[in-house]
């Protein structure tokens, strides 16, 4: 007995947006060289996100040293600048 075919998908490639038709439940990608590219544009992504992590850490940093800067123009420590400013 010969194992019975399984039906043909509609999906469109998430790189092309090429039409295409597969077996599997889940296929995202017509060919190997749209699921290299798929797989490169996320992880891409996510380096992406980690630049964007760093550069808003750095511009705390750089708020840090804005905030120490007008406390020494106001003739305060930087602690007593931020406890002012935190009190609402
Ligand atoms: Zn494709």
């Amino acid at each position: 007995m010969s194992r019975p075919k399984r039906p043909m998908i509609k999906f469109t490639c998430k790189v092309c947006g090429e039409i295409f038709y597969s077996n599997r439940d889940r296929a995202k990608y017509c060919s190997i060289s749209c699921a290299n590219k798929g797989r490169k544009k996320s992880t891409d992504l996510k380096k992406e996100e980690k630049i964007k992590e760093a550069v808003s850490r750095e511009n705390n940093m750089k708020s840090i040293k804005e905030i120490a800067v007008h406390a020494k123009n106001a003739g305060i420590s930087y602690g007593e600048y931020v406890a002012m400013t935190e009190v609402v």
